[in-house]
């Protein structure tokens, strides 16, 4: 690297510094009521929190993706369930849009998803499909004037309330890679139907599953070329993953403020349990563990920022934020106690939430594959950028 500075610029720090006051103030108080609160994503809509990677032609600030890494790593502090907003209506699918769309789609749907005015989802995962999205099953079909899409989705976020989606479908699977693409679906289509699925955590983020019989999309719709949908969906997927690493940062670095707070309080044989080297050797760990993960997010996006390649990068970071996440929130739980497994205090919600950092955009093993297939020679992660960041700075 040919310059290193730790320093957020001032713009960024008076972004994170109106996120955090905004996420005590606004999500703090609600944070018991696990429910959607469409007022909530309205509001970070209409504040900028999504738009930080977009030019203003679309909503946006064009503070570039560290501030929008600094960003979620504020709300997932407070509510981690928040934080797949940060995909849903900025990196995967309004920047895909910005980035894959023709003209058409990009005016149609950008914007309103920056400002939260419309609600968005990406579909990849099927019943029979998750890692390998090469055997996606859903399929697309060219009808002249739209296009066809028949199948099913699961483990969608946003997807019970979205109003726009993009799904991958395949014209033939026996193309595998080849034969996806990635298309723009309005979800009020007829044949679109949804149910929402119950699950451990994140319980802000409404998952669903997904019905698609006979559904249309308009020709303009189509993200890339046809047959190109695997690498929208590699790019958006190396994009997804920045959300993904600031959030499990996010999280975790509530979990290490919870931890500290209550061992400060709580006396056991006469004095503060953070006397007990046990204990101070917990917290150590713990914050060692959430900084380097910081570290290592910043490097992948900072990279990204600058244009230059960082596929393996924000790999890394996904995977150590992911791990880091789990442990440290397992950490918090042991610090507190009994009352870790209370429902009065946050850390039993943090222990919940952490464990879709290990699974979502990637699980770790996936991220294990893609680092040790690059550190062993057998496939280079990083490769020749089709689109880069500064190609939609300042678009007209
Ligand atoms: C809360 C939540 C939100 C989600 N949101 C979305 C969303 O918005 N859109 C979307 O499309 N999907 C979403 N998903 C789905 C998520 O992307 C998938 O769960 C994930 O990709 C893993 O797929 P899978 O669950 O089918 O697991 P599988 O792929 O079946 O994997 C099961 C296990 O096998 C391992 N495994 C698989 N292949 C290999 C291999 N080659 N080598 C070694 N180990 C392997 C995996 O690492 C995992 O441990 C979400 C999931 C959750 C839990």
């Amino acid at each position: 690297m040919d310059q290193m500075d730790f320093e957020l610029t001032k713009e960024v720090k008076a972004i994170q510094k109106e996120t955090r006051r905004f996420a005590r103030q606004e999500v703090l108080p609600r944070i018991k009521e696990e429910v959607f609160k469409r007022d909530l994503v309205s509001k970070m809509g209409k504040l900028g929190f999504f738009g930080c990677a977009f030019p203003m032609k679309y909503g946006g600030s064009d503070l570039g993706f560290l501030a929008h890494a600094v960003v979620c790593e504020e709300i997932s502090r407070v509510d981690s369930g928040l934080r797949p907003l940060f995909n849903v209506q900025a990196l995967t699918v309004a920047y895909t849009i910005m980035e894959r769309g023709t003209s058409g789609a990009r005016d149609k749907y950008v914007k309103d998803l920056v400002l939260a005015q419309k609600l968005g989802c990406t579909c990849f995962s099927e019943p029979n499909v998750g890692s390998d999205i090469a055997s996606i099953e859903t399929s697309i079909e060219d009808k002249g004037d739209y296009f066809l899409l028949n199948g099913a989705k699961t483990w969608i976020s946003n997807g019970s309330v979205a109003d726009v989606a993009i799904v991958y479908a395949t014209f033939d699977g026996s193309l595998k890679h080849k034969g996806l693409c990635a298309v723009v679906v309005d979800t009020d289509q007829p044949g679109w139907t949804t149910q929402e699925t119950p699950k451990l955590g994140d319980k802000s983020s409404p998952i669903a599953e997904i019905h698609l019989k006979d559904v249309r999309a308009p020709k303009e719709n189509l993200l890339g070329v046809w047959g190109g949908g695997f690498k929208v969906a590699m790019s958006a997927l190396d994009r997804g993953r920045i959300s993904v690493a600031s959030g499990a940062v996010g999280l975790a670095q509530a979990c290490v403020d919870c931890s500290i707070e209550y061992a400060n309080k709580r006396i056991q044989f006469g004095k503060p349990i953070a006397q007990y080297q046990l204990v101070k050797g917990s917290i150590a760990e713990m914050v060692s563990l959430t900084e380097a993960a910081r570290l290592l997010v910043w490097r992948g996006v900072w990279l990204n920022d600058q244009d230059r390649p960082f596929t393996r990068e924000i790999a890394l970071a996904k995977y150590f934020a992911g791990e880091t996440v789990v442990k440290v929130a397992g950490m918090a739980m042991e610090i507190h106690g009994g009352m870790g497994y209370s429902l009065e205090m946050p850390v039993e919600k943090y222990y919940r939430d952490a464990k879709l950092y290990q699974i979502g955009e990637g699980t770790a093993n996936i991220m294990r594959i893609l680092i040790a297939d690059d550190a062993l020679g057998i496939k280079k992660a990083n490769r020749k950028r089709l689109h880069v960041p500064s190609e939609f700075r300042n678009l007209e």
